[in-house]
């Protein structure tokens, strides 16, 4: 629900200032409707039916795939598609995917959000919506801004979703920011926020294949961004969540992994998480997993500690870089 929105209805009402309070709560605990606030009057609820919207976000599609992820487009009130993932594991987590952008204005050439069109960033409010969506049916503990968008382009709606998300029960530790590498928001999310985690999606350890794969690097190349995250765990006292996807002949050969485990220093301030490359339709192919195991290895070899991530909800196109949801999908 837009947040601002419901604080400025109550204010003209003239209600007391814990109205506000008491309405979040019951809608990061699962309500699914006003009705339910039992302890808010009943003229109250009905003006609140009326003036504010329960979601900032309406539910256009969902699809649930073989593994049991599910995957929900919306449409945001100009019409904007956002989509979310809840991946459910079988030691109990349930992690959101959450958007932080409709689209994404960077283009990675492996990434299907980066050949949509950029939309614009997401306020606090659509973030969270995103997030009660799937909170109204069952519990959730995780969150990852891994879906559309670059969360760092939109930091203080990002920061203010973070800070609201453990009223969901989604601990602070358990939230992680991923990112592209945007310097200055790695900067300031140093010294200011909640204290989430932070993933780098870095996909090559030299700046020529970077630049190649992800244009930004040309902006904010790769030994200024990773010596911001040396600045970042230094402030947070966490290490760093090195996300690498595995592109076959592309940048999974020995050599590529001896050179990323030379640039990852120190190698207690990492971890690496190698990504088995989902298809969005581009030139590349994912690496074999003979191909990824050996890479782990060679990590490993050197100190760095290195996992494979499962793939989730890739037939139901929610797997990592598949979310591209069209604007005639959301319009409808
Ligand atoms: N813009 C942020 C947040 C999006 S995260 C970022 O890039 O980190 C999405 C993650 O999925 C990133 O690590 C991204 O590199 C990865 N990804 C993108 N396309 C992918 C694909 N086709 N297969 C697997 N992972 C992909």
């Amino acid at each position: 629900m837009d947040l601002e929105l419901l604080e400025r209805s109550l204010a003209e009402r003239d209600q007391p200032s814990y109205r506000a309070a008491q309405v979040w709560e019951w809608a990061a605990r699962g309500a699914t409707a006003y009705a339910e606030m039992s302890n808010l009057p009943l003229d109250l609820r009905r003006v609140l039916e009326a003036e504010v919207p329960f979601s900032s976000l309406a539910l256009r599609r969902s699809a649930r795939a073989r593994d049991g992820t599910e995957k929900a487009l919306f449409a945001t009130a100009d019409r904007r598609p956002v989509e979310t993932v809840l991946m459910r594991y079988r030691d109990g987590r349930r992690s959101l995917c959450l958007s932080s952008q409709s689209g994404c204005p960077l283009t990675c050439t492996f990434c299907a959000t980066g050949s949509m069109r950029f939309g614009r960033n997401l306020s606090a409010s659509e973030i969270l919506d995103q997030a009660l969506h799937f909170r109204r049916s069952a519990p959730v503990n995780q969150a990852v801004f891994m879906g559309m968008g670059e969360p760092l382009m939109n930091l203080d709606s990002v920061l203010a979703a973070c800070e609201r998300l453990p009223d969901l029960g989604i601990a602070t530790s358990h939230t992680t920011i991923s990112t592209v590498g945007w310097l200055p928001g790695i900067e300031r999310l140093a010294g200011e926020g909640p204290r989430v985690r932070l993933a780098l999606s870095l996909h090559a350890a030299d700046d020529a294949l970077r630049s190649e794969l992800m244009p930004v690097n040309d902006r904010y190349p790769l030994a200024d961004v990773l010596e911001a995250c040396r600045g970042w765990r230094a402030a947070r006292r966490r290490r760093v969540y090195v996300e690498y996807l595995m592109l076959g002949g592309v940048n999974d050969r020995r050599g590529q992994a001896l050179a990323l485990a030379a640039v990852l220093t120190p190698a207690e301030a990492f971890k690496v998480n190698l990504i088995p490359y989902n298809p969005t339709g581009g030139p590349f192919h994912g690496s074999p997993p003979k191909a990824i195991d050996d890479f782990r290895r060679t990590l490993i070899e050197r100190g760095l500690p290195a996992t494979v991530r499962l793939t989730r909800g890739r037939d139901i196109a929610a797997a990592c870089g598949q979310l591209a949801a069209t604007e005639a999908a959301a319009a409808r």
